[in-house]
């Protein structure tokens, strides 16, 4: 700041010097209109004439001074005047710019843009006290060995990427033991998962149990406009590493920098091949006695240059999945530690309910029940808070200032109920656990499944009962209200159950009439340069409508048989309404209660958001739509229900107002 206060300053006084240099010399007195000079040099009142251009500086005989200034035209009378009237005349030498001041003035505007370019660009490096050339200077952000608490406690869910990597510990904390012996160890090590597993956190954890500095910095980082600027922050980042070492280098998304040469979108990138073959070069420069292990990490590895994956660069790959159920379930106790719990927490249970949830994820789990019981004014935080985020960060949150009219909540509470009837008496169903009709993002009403254990494949029965589940709102709709009045609400189940017959007949091979082959292609990568079509050109146009009569004849029969089965039990269908009118939320063991025909069926657990909404008639015609359960995306299963812990009765406090 006082830098660029100096700066300013230094502008400011050249500036006023050079103009004062241009300015009228010595002004001596006023100045006066051309007339009245000619008028006194008539009345013998001028002593002296000093000619300076068009300038005249006069002295009249009593002494005073004062300016004038000729008009554009020359006047040749005026010089004989001046000379009968005795008028001392004088001229000035022919202006003379001295040398220093004529370069300055040709350069000046020239300086003061590269001044003022330099300064944006100072600014737009962000990087205050730098100096004003810090374009090659790495951005990595250094840790000593005191400032990283992280260790492999920290980490959890990812036993076998933590194993893969204990080597590396030993070997930053003492490298002489592995050198005696000839070992070689990998300089380069590529974490390869999706964002959120805990990629960051593994490199850190490293370095905080080998105790050695850990520097970081993003592949992004390096990207800049000017072509070898990225190169020298590289050279320079190593450069700092080895006055360190041993210490871990970590480079996030080195997709970034690390594409392939020279393929896909944007074509040749001569700044970002420049920045990657100095990372070659380093990288195969160091030869692995100077004690520096970089990790990489990376979502993209099929993108990365097979130069980066060379033996003696990234050659080793670790692999950070998302965490399956027990691993979901440890990673909650490692950010529980952090929170006080209430009693009955069960970390199992949410883990069994947050399929696909990766780390990070979790954490923010463990987060925003958190702030739910802030927000309650509670000590503890307990199940209905991590039930209430669960149900945030996987539906959106709750829209209760919504008004949803009597007649919109009772259609959403039919197609639910027609969701929840057909999911629970079709085979291999994913148990449903809850159905709500609290609108949420973009959805009226939601039917959640609560999968056991992380399914890893699908079998086909599986498949058409999810088929069949997705038609039942449509259909429950269709059977009260006649096919007439059927709300726009199912397009995203018809979309999705479309979707997946279509890839039980073209990928996995579900069709007895097509047999088992590919008739579709992935869908490319845009980015390595093949984009993906959906329909290959080899098949035949007899092949492809074999293929649509063959996702028709799937989804008919499911189609069919969920119409049975709510045609079956309209009574369940009508008595799962009217629960959901009341409660607007019910749980696993009020669903088992109406699938038994119970006359009365119990209070809800408390776990779910059980607060009637206030009810106002109002006409807001909102598109019906579904966000299922990401539970139920990632396609999970389990054999059996969600066990009921009957503690907390009916917590209707719990929800945000
Ligand atoms: P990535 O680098 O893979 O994108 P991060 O390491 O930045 O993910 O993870 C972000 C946060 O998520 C971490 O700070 C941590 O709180 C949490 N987290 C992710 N994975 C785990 C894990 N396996 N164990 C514990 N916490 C995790
Ligand atoms: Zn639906």
């Amino acid at each position: 700041m006082a830098k660029n206060l100096i700066l300013w300053l230094v502008i400011a006084v050249v500036l006023m010097s050079v103009f004062q240099s241009f300015g009228p010399g010595d002004s001596s007195g006023r100045s006066i209109d051309y007339t009245t000079f000619v008028k006194e040099v008539g009345n013998s009142q001028v002593q002296e004439a000093t000619f300076n251009n068009r300038e005249i500086k006069v002295m009249k005989r009593d002494g005073t001074r004062y300016v004038t200034y000729m008009p554009v035209f020359q006047d040749p009378k005026l010089l004989d005047d001046l000379i009968n009237q005795n008028v001392i005349v004088k001229g000035t030498p022919p202006e003379e710019q001295s040398l220093l001041e004529s370069i300055f003035i040709s350069w000046f505007p020239m300086i003061l843009l590269i001044g003022v370019w330099i300064f944006f660009m100072r600014q737009m490096q962000g990087g205050g006290g730098k100096g004003a050339m810090s374009f090659g200077k790495s951005k990595a952000k250094m840790m000593t060995e005191e400032q990283i608490k992280t260790t492999f406690d920290d980490v959890a869910g990812c036993d076998e990427a933590k194993e893969d990597v204990k080597e590396l510990v030993d070997y930053l904390r003492e490298p002489s033991r592995f050198q005696k012996l000839g070992g070689k160890i990998p300089t380069g090590v590529l974490l390869v998962g999706p964002p959120g597993t805990g990629k960051t956190l593994i490199a850190k954890a490293i370095a905080g149990e080998a105790k050695v500095p850990f520097f970081s910095i993003s592949g992004s980082d390096f990207v800049e406009m000017f072509v070898g600027v990225g190169a020298s922050r590289v050279r320079d980042m190593f450069e700092q590493a080895k006055k360190s070492s041993p210490c871990i280098i970590f480079i996030d998304e080195i997709d970034a920098v690390g594409r392939q040469r020279g393929a896909g979108v944007g074509g040749g990138n001569d700044e970002r091949e420049q920045t990657l073959n100095q990372m070659l070069v380093e990288m195969d420069g160091f030869e692995g006695n100077e004690g520096i292990i970089v990790i990489a990490a990376t979502n993209r590895p099929d993108v990365l240059d097979a130069a980066l994956l060379r033996p003696g660069r990234f050659d080793r790959q670790v692999v950070v999945g998302l965490p399956d159920i027990r691993g979901r379930e440890q990673i909650l106790q490692v950010h529980m530690r952090k929170v006080p719990l209430g009693a009955g927490v069960e970390p199992s249970l949410i883990a069994r309910g947050t399929p696909g949830f990766s780390g990070a994820d979790l954490a923010n789990l463990v987060n925003e029940a958190a702030l739910f019981a802030a927000r309650g004014n509670k000590r503890v935080v307990s199940m209905v808070e991590f039930e209430l985020a669960k149900d945030k960060i996987m539906m959106g949150a709750e829209r209760k200032s919504m008004v949803m009219s009597e007649e919109t909540k009772e259609s959403t509470a039919y197609h639910e109920a027609g969701h929840a009837i057909v999911g629970r008496l079709v085979p291999e169903h994913d148990p449903v656990y809850k159905v709500s009709i609290i609108p949420r993002g973009r959805a009226l009403g939601v039917t959640m499944y609560l999968p056991e254990q992380d399914r890893i494949s699908m079998n086909r029965q599986h498949l058409e009962s999810m088929i069949s589940s997705l038609y039942g709102g449509r259909l429950a709709e269709e059977l009260i209200y006649g096919v007439d009045k059927v709300s726009t609400g199912a397009s995203n189940d018809i979309e999705r159950a479309t979707d997946i017959a279509r890839k039980m007949v073209t990928q996995w091979g579900f069709s007895d009439a097509l047999g088992p082959l590919l008739y579709a292609e992935d869908q490319g990568d845009p980015f390595s340069g093949h984009g993906g079509s959906h329909q290959p050109k080899h098949v035949s146009p007899e092949t492809l409508q074999l293929i649509d009569a063959e996702i028709r004849t799937i989804i008919d029969r499911n189609y069919a048989r969920a119409r049975q089965i709510l045609e079956d039990n309209m009574d369940i269908m009508h008595a799962m309404k009217d629960a959901l009118m009341k409660f607007e939320t019910i749980d696993a063991g009020q669903i088992d209660d109406l699938m038994d025909r119970k006359a009365d069926i119990r209070e809800p657990q408390g776990w779910g958001d059980n607060n009637p909404q206030p009810q106002a008639k109002t006409e807001a015609p909102v598109e019906k739509e579904e966000t299922e359960s990401k539970a139920e995306e990632k396609v999970e299963e389990t054999k059996e229900q969600p066990t009921s812990t009957d503690e907390t009765k009916n917590d209707s406090e719990s929800s945000e107002k």
